[in-house]
């Protein structure tokens, strides 16, 4: 079945075994809640949002160690607007900004080069956050600060891998029947990644785009694989197989598997990438940094973000945690689940 009716039509009539599906990718859960979806389709097809939203999975102990190198003398920390307001456990970023400290919001990695330019004699420290999607600008950056021999950037990093925090979750039984692929991630790692997975849990992969017609296509396609261990690409256009080489080849040349600390799950081996050790002079301390994950007393975010409750049923949700005040990780991006759920009135 390829019309769109009649896709609408079997995912709303669909009376069939109960499905769980995560959405793993954040884009995604923002495109479904923006779309309206979860309103169109059976009550027995349950969407979920998962663990991908990059500020989200970032640790308090992360953010909490970029307030204190704010606030170092001659140091600048330079980051994108989302993360100036994640909670750390006293404060965030905006507010040490507001009290003197320096910290300088960008659009991309690569803004930072003609800051430091502009003064040498202060560090730059760039909050490298992120997953496969995100690695390969970094890694650009740090092409630029070797050619042009700029001395005074370093990179504070937390970027995570997606396979390995799905394999955990499957390890752990969680209890989904399904995954929506990240379209974005998948870019660049290619299918071919999720089929180990897919095939030692009998669990359906589909990678989607982030039009309402790409996710119904793939939600469709999931749930005639319900209890199969395929990979399914609904998002030919721009995912491949084996993904970008190019982009994967610049993140192998600059850095290296390693454990890593996600908010709600804790640390999963192989789940990050850190900069190698010919690079290690690049680095803000950033090895071991995050085993201690904390979080503000009463959000469930951990709970959001490994599917075992959704948003609204977070006691503190739209009461004191909303956008403007948010009180956990998952409020504060627009990729974030509560975040998306608060904005679209999403059940
Ligand atoms: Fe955390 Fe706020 Fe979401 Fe509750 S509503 S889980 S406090 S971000």
């Amino acid at each position: 079945m390829t019309d769109i009716a009649g896709i609408i039509k079997y995912l709303s009539e669909y009376d069939g075994e109960p499905v769980r599906i995560m959405e793993v990718c954040g884009s995604h859960t923002a495109a479904i809640s923006k779309s309206g979806i979860p309103d169109m389709i059976s009550d027995n097809i349950k969407l979920i949002s998962g663990p991908g939203c990059p500020v989200c999975v970032t640790p308090i102990a992360y953010v909490d160690r970029l307030i204190e190198l704010s606030k170092e003398p001659d140091t600048v920390i330079v980051t994108f607007g989302d993360m100036l307001r994640i909670p750390g456990s006293s404060g965030t970023l905006s507010l040490a900004k507001g009290e003197g400290a320096r910290v300088e919001m960008v659009y991309g990695p690569m803004d930072t080069i003609p800051l430091a330019k502009a003064e040498p004699d202060v560090t730059f420290i760039f909050a490298a956050v992120g997953f496969e999607t995100t690695t390969p600008a970094y890694a650009l950056l740090i092409d630029r600060i070797i050619r042009d021999n700029i001395k005074n950037i370093r990179l504070l990093t937390a970027i995570k891998t997606m396979p390995p925090a799905i394999e955990a979750m499957c390890e752990k039984g969680a209890n989904v029947d399904a995954f929506l692929a990240p379209g974005h991630v998948s870019v660049v790692s290619g299918c071919k990644v999720y089929r180990p997975i897919a095939e030692k849990y009998s669990i359906p992969f589909g990678v989607a785009g982030f039009s309402p017609e790409e996710l119904l296509l793939a939600i469709y396609g999931i749930v005639s694989h319900r209890g199969q261990g395929v990979v399914e690409n609904y998002y030919p256009s721009v995912v491949t197989e084996n993904g970008n080489e190019r982009a994967k080849e610049l993140i192998r040349k600059y850095f290296k598997p390693a454990d890593a600390t996600w908010r709600g799950m804790g640390n999963i081996k192989g789940s990050g990438l850190l900069l190698r050790e010919e690079y290690a002079w690049l680095d803000a301390g950033s090895d071991g940094l995050c085993l201690d994950d904390k979080k503000y007393p009463a959000c469930r975010c951990d709970e959001v973000l490994t599917g075992k409750c959704a948003p609204t049923q977070c006691p503190l949700f739209g009461s004191v945690c909303d956008p403007v005040h948010p009180k956990g990780a998952c409020m504060v991006s627009e990729e974030g689940s509560c975040h998306s759920y608060y904005l679209n009135r999403r059940k």
